[in-house]
């Protein structure tokens, strides 16, 4: 049991298994995908529970990303496919990270320094298929092929992979996500004529991998699943399992009066005489302030709920009457797996209008990361 005011407990266990419904529910390899400290998770742990879960490579935004993991002795093939001006591309030639390139512009610089090095950088490139964000442009497509396959052929680059992302992934019956494919595979057919093939081609996200396997090709580059949260909550959960529980102290424990208010504004008054418990979180830690009022915690088998503003580092509890029995010191868990009526990242995420990526991705890092499982360093 932890001990810190404010723990996210990360269940490795429960990823790797998420690795293993991903691969049967996609029957392809899986590029996991460990961006933003892996969705909040922490990207090296779940780097080494994906890769001996059976995942075949991993997934960044950022080199900045790459190179850490990179830094840390994680060995397997990564991929980075947002790159700004001001991008390390001679760091990541130098550790072998594959560079997705989005432009004309991005390969020329990557080209520049692979040859300023003398040696053979490894490219994928992203195609921008519909999504109108990331990805080479189709008018801009023809001028890029051209560019790699002229440097395939004098040696500044290895083809590794053409890639796009899905504009409408989580309604996997939209015709938009067989299109997306169809523009894909015709720019691998560019290349391959062109004489520079690309080795592998991936589309595929969480929700596509999950309901869609006919989108797999040779990789699916799930985010989301692998930390237990379906992409795609009308149809179900998948089997997957979530793998972080946030849980907090209570610090102090009080009685107050019918008629008090609690909290800044004083948004709730008491309407009979109760117990309340502060809970060192708030949205400092990635608690949205907006949940104020609309939120429950679990401490033992009881469900209390929220009450007043939520503030920058607390949040305020009402525990009835008789106070439940709660003690200074006691654990609120304030999201988890749901298992026996506990709240999840998904209520949260429904009470506030957004999406439970935003929410466990945002846990901040006052929120100390406690690991459970795994098959160990
Ligand atoms: C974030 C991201 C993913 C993973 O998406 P999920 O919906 O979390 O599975 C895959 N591919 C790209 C290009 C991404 O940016």
């Amino acid at each position: 049991m932890t001990s810190h005011a404010l723990t996210a407990t990360i269940d490795l266990d429960a990823i790797a298994h998420n690795v293993g419904v991903l691969r049967s529910a996609a029957r392809t390899d899986v590029m996991a995908v460990v961006k933003a400290d892996a969705y909040g998770h922490g990207a090296l742990p779940v780097a080494r529970t994906v890769l001996a879960a059976g995942a075949r490579e991993l997934g960044v935004a950022h080199i900045t990303e790459a190179l850490e993991l990179r830094e840390a002795g994680v060995d397997a093939h990564i991929t980075a496919w947002l790159h700004s001006p001001s991008a390390d591309f001679g760091g990541a030639i130098d550790n072998g990270i594959d560079i997705a390139v989005s432009s004309g512009r991005q390969l020329a610089a990557v080209v520049a320094a692979a040859k300023e090095q003398a040696t053979t950088a490894t490219v994928s490139v992203k195609v921008d298929t519909g999504l109108n964000r990331s990805g080479v442009a189709a008018d801009e497509w023809a001028d890029v092929a051209d560019a790699l396959a002229k440097a395939r052929a004098d040696g500044s680059v290895t083809v590794r992979a053409v890639m796009c992302h899905l504009a409408r992934g989580d309604e996997p019956d939209h015709p938009l996500n067989s299109q997306q494919a169809q523009r894909l595979d015709s720019a691998a057919a560019d290349l391959r004529r062109l004489g520079a093939p690309p080795q592998v081609v991936h589309i595929a996200n969480s929700p596509a991998a999950l309901t869609r396997p006919d989108l797999g090709r040779d990789l699916v580059r799930p985010g989301i699943a692998l930390y237990g949260r379906t992409p795609v909550p009308e149809r179900g959960d998948f089997g997957l399992i979530p793998a972080m529980t946030l849980s907090a102290e209570v610090a102090l424990v009080k009685k107050l009066s019918a008629g008090q208010g609690v909290s800044y504004g004083h948004t709730w008054i008491a309407p009979r005489d109760t117990v309340i418990a502060v809970l060192p979180a708030g949205y400092a830690d990635g608690v949205p302030r907006p949940l104020s009022g609309r939120f429950t915690v679990r401490i033992g088998d009881r469900v209390l709920g929220g009450v007043g503003r939520i503030c920058m580092d607390q949040l305020v509890i009402d525990l009835g009457p008789d106070g439940g029995g709660v003690r200074e010191g006691d654990r609120a868990e304030l999201f988890g797996t749901g298992r026996g009526g506990g709240p999840t990242a998904k209520d949260w995420a429904d009470a506030t209008g957004t999406i439970d990526y935003e929410i466990v991705s945002t846990i901040g890092a006052r929120a100390v990361r406690e690991y459970q499982g795994g098959s160990g360093e």
